[in-house]
């Protein structure tokens, strides 16, 4: 989620004169505050000015400011009535006075002055006591415009009309002339012979000077003698910084300014340069106000809409100070914990602590936070009403344009539910869902345990594969149901005949595995396997049968055959083979010598290694469709073998091979350049939009070469890589270390589409899922196959599809064989099938015809 960005700097910083915003009015206010009674009368209050040198005076009663009276309104004295002279000074004042606090910003003070038309303030200080008077040329000299004035020559505030009086003319004309004309002094000629210079010429009477005849009460005077002279003088072509140097050196407000001829063209005065350089701050001032303004509406919009998303959020939302005290918390937060905001705000978020975590586990997390200003992981939290559940916890420090921590942001959505569901999946992923048996994996871990016990206590241990003779052409002839009750028997009087702490376990299809601990002796393990041969051999009735299987077994013995889980098994494999060859319904102890099966090996992968040259190999391609209405969505290439002596081999048989000895790496890239041709030639000829999903084995994913091979097939083929799926299977993924998650990210960016293949046999961590960007979930067929008939497979595929989906994934349900499956899998949702029910994997002109354009 975008935080919005803080209001406050973003008006600082728009403002045209940076440093205004550091000063305040209490540093430029003029201090010298002069202060009289409302009945003062005018030429008191005026002597007052005069001696100071202050062109303003407060008139306060009772500590109480009425008004103000400025040199400006000493123009209005009539001059002719010398009792206006000792009118009260309450008469002529301007009011009200508007107070402003010492600690006002000098761009805030700027912006009353524009708003409020007025042209002082009286500054008063936290107390309310007077400070001074902050004139609006106050503000603007101080904003910080030397550049405004280097740029500017006086000249240009030249207007033209230069009002000259000559000597003779009396203080009452040059007052009467300055109200009307509106100014603030005029010049007085003393004529040409009075001086060599211009300068000397002239000389100028101001409203100061009019302020002192109003103090001295006495009535009109000839100008020559009120005037000051030599008038100071500056060229036309100087700069406004220089005059207002020169003004500022000299203690005078006005300046005759010279043509370049020596003849005097104007007047300024230090109000005229101020007036020009108002006249640009307000420019700037209100465009920045206008972008202010601008900005705030985009903010606030802004704001508006990341309020209603985190209103709207099912995540739970939380945000504290930089003490960690939470500021606010959103609806989710509270449906989710329990507390409403009025009960937490202020509080520390330790009050959803369930106390599972150690402070250990607490200081990684700030440490985290500290050194990358995130975190994320799983946290057990405690709701109001004591119950402690597991949610995913994603906190940002969030810092200002300083870089000072300012608050934390906590994102969490309650992950109970998807815990559960994991839960489930790995129960169901360590047992084998049809006989309740656990399955490989779960022998696999219990053989590496009891391989430790044995070595302890020095004693033995044998593994038994157990393998039903003939099995397939039961299932084949009397179908799978039978089968499947078959194979629940046989697990049944295995675990039947077998001591409390053995183990035993479906591997798949037929296959068994039985964990004998604690053998006195290699006959103890033999004797073991004549009693299984011969309970296995009794007959089972089903629906109405009675049927007779017989069984094949092979031992191997720890430490005598191998002390390592894995061989152990391949012996035991081995051995069931021998049982096999001599002749079924038989048990053999593994002898390395008699190793018949790894001659097989051998011959087989000379021939593997001459099929990609003597191109045996072919595609075949299964549709995918959609669940809902069956239209074709994608195809599966599946990989198939013609050996010149055999019939097709089947991937499962020589696959595993070719990963061991690393040809599958040619074999893929041979496969997915051979998919990426026939979708060219299907895009060619016009098919319907098709979407090629490609195996890709383990070793494959880890070649160094992977992502570049990928990437020149995509770009040799001409494939659009949005139409390629590559399939890989769960355990390629659950490393988890970020080398693999980076790998998926690189596959992405090609724009390539990943799905997880055989899904729910792995190891499932969901929140490992959670961390992976693929777009697609493959539920195994071993979980579909069960489905209609078997209520454990039904609520497993419903979980894997509402899980696939709440991480927003397409979910493709594999094996899919019969009306009733599918029937069950529309009804929970799941988007793509495959599988008999729709068609086996065809050769290629099969498929096309099938499904091509034409079809
Ligand atoms: P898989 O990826 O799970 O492929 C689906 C397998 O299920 C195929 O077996 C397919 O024929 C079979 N199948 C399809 N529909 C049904 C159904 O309704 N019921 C049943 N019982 N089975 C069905 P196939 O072609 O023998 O492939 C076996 C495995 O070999 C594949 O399993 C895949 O893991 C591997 N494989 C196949 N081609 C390639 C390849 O090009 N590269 C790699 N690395 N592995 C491949
Ligand atoms: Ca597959
Ligand atoms: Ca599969």
């Amino acid at each position: 989620m975008n935080h919005p960005e803080p209001l406050l700097p973003l008006v600082d910083e728009i403002l045209p004169f940076p440093h205004a915003e550091e000063v305040c009015v209490s540093e430029i206010v003029a201090r010298d505050l002069l202060e009289c009674g409302p009945e003062v009368p005018l030429h008191e209050a005026a002597a007052r000015m005069s001696e100071r040198g202050v062109s303003s005076i407060l008139v306060v009663e009772d500590d109480v400011v009425l008004g103000i009276w400025t040199e400006r309104d000493a123009l209005a004295v009539d001059f002719d009535d010398p009792l206006t002279f000792t009118l009260a000074v309450r008469a002529a004042m301007s009011a009200p006075v508007r107070t402003v606090p010492g600690t006002m910003r000098l761009h805030e003070m700027a912006v009353r002055l524009r708003e409020e038309h007025l042209r002082h303030y009286l500054v008063v200080d936290a107390d309310g006591r007077r400070i001074g008077i902050v004139s609006q040329s106050d503000v603007v000299l101080n904003q910080g415009i030397e550049h405004y004035l280097k740029l500017r020559t006086v000249g240009s505030l030249v207007k033209g009309g230069l009002h000259v009086l000559p000597a003779t003319a009396g203080a009452r004309e040059a007052a009467l002339l300055m109200r009307e004309a509106g100014l603030d002094a005029v010049v007085v000629d003393h004529g040409a012979d009075a001086a060599t210079t211009v300068e000397g010429r002239y000389g100028i009477v101001t409203e100061r000077d009019i302020t002192r005849l109003v103090a001295q009460r006495t009535g009109d005077r000839a100008l020559g003698a009120l005037a000051t002279r030599p008038l100071v003088v500056c060229a036309e072509h100087d700069s406004l910084y220089r005059v207002r140097a020169r003004l500022a050196e000299r203690h005078i407000r006005h300046i005759g300014v010279l043509a370049a001829d020596g003849g005097l063209i104007d007047l300024i005065s230090f109000k005229d340069i101020l007036s020009g350089m108002e006249l640009a701050y307000v420019h700037e001032l209100q465009h920045a106000l206008q972008a202010r303004d601008l900005a705030l509406k985009s903010s606030q919009r802004n704001l508006y809409l990341a309020g209603k998303v985190i209103e709207s959020s099912l995540e739970g939302i939380m945000v504290t100070d930089a003490e960690a005290r939470i500021l606010s918390v959103n609806p989710a937060f509270t449906h989710m914990t329990g507390y409403t905001p009025e009960e937490v705000i202020g509080r520390s978020p330790s009050l959803l602590n369930s106390g599972r975590q150690s402070p250990a586990f607490y200081a990684r997390m700030w440490e985290g936070l500290v050194a990358e200003g995130k975190w994320q992981g799983e946290v057990w939290n405690r709701r109001k009403s004591g119950e402690v559940y597991p949610q995913l916890l994603h906190i940002t420090a969030i810092r200002d344009r300083d870089g000072r921590l300012t608050h934390y942001a906590a994102l969490f959505t309650d992950i109970s539910r998807l815990k559960e569901t994991e839960a489930r999946i790995r129960d169901l992923a360590y047992y084998d869902p049809l006989t309740g048996l656990p399955n490989r994996r779960l022998l696999e871990d219990r053989l590496q345990v009891e391989i430790g016990h044995a070595a302890r206590l020095r004693c033995r241990l044998a593994v038994l594969f157990v393998d039903l003779d003939r099995f397939k052409r039961i299932n084949d002839s009397l179908g799978h149901s039978v089968g499947d009750k078959l194979l629940v028997e046989i697990a049944a009087r295995l675990r039947g005949s077998l001591r409390e702490d053995d183990t035993v376990a479906r591997m798949g299809g037929d296959e068994f595995l039985v964990i004998l601990n604690n053998l006195a002796g290699p006959d103890e393990a033999a004797m073991t396997a004549r009693r299984l041969v011969g309970a296995l051999r009794r007959p089972v009735h089903i629906e109405g049968r009675e049927l007779v299987v017989t069984t094949s077994l092979g031992v191997s013995i720890y430490p005598d055959d191998s002390q390592d889980a894995d061989t152990l098994i391949k012996h035991a494999d081995v051995a069931m083979y021998r049982a096999k060859d001599e002749g079924r319904n038989s048990f053999q102890l593994f002898e390395p010598a008699m190793n018949a099966r790894s001659l097989e090996h051998l011959a087989l992968e000379t021939a593997l290694h001459r099929a990609l040259p003597r191109k045996e190999l072919l595609l075949h391609f299964q549709p995918l469709v959609d669940a809902a209405d069956g239209r074709l969505v994608a195809a599966e290439a599946l990989l198939r073998w013609q050996h010149p002596d055999l019939d097709l081999v089947s991937p499962a048989d020589f696959i595993p091979l070719a990963e061991e000895t690393g040809l599958i790496v040619p074999i893929g890239e041979w496969v997915l350049r051979s998919a990426c041709e026939h979708h060219r030639a299907w895009r060619e000829a016009g098919g319907t939009p098709l979407r090629m999903m490609v195996n890709i084995s383990a070793r494959q994913f880890r070649d160094e070469g992977f992502l570049a091979m990928v990437g020149s097939v995509l770009a040799e083929t001409a494939m659009p890589p949005a139409c390629l799926t590559l399939e890989l299977t769960e355990s390629m993924l659950m490393d988890g270390t970020e080398r693999t998650i980076a790998r998926l990210e690189q596959l992405r960016a090609l724009g390539v589409g990943l799905a997880i293949d055989d899904f729910g046999t792995g190891y499932s961590s969901l929140a490992y899922l959670k961390r992976f960007p693929i777009d697609e979930l493959k539920i195994d067929r071993l979980f579909v196959r069960g489905i209609d008939r078997e209520t454990r497979d039904g609520a497993l595929v419903a979980a894997i599809i509402s899980l696939g989906h709440s991480l927003g994934l397409r979910v493709v349900a594999e094996g899919v064989e019969t009306p009733g499956q599918l029937a069950m899998l529309q009804h929970e949702g799941c988007d793509l099938a495959q599988g008999f029910h729709f068609s086996a994997p065809l050769p290629w002109p099969a498929f096309v015809a099938g499904y091509g354009p034409g079809a």
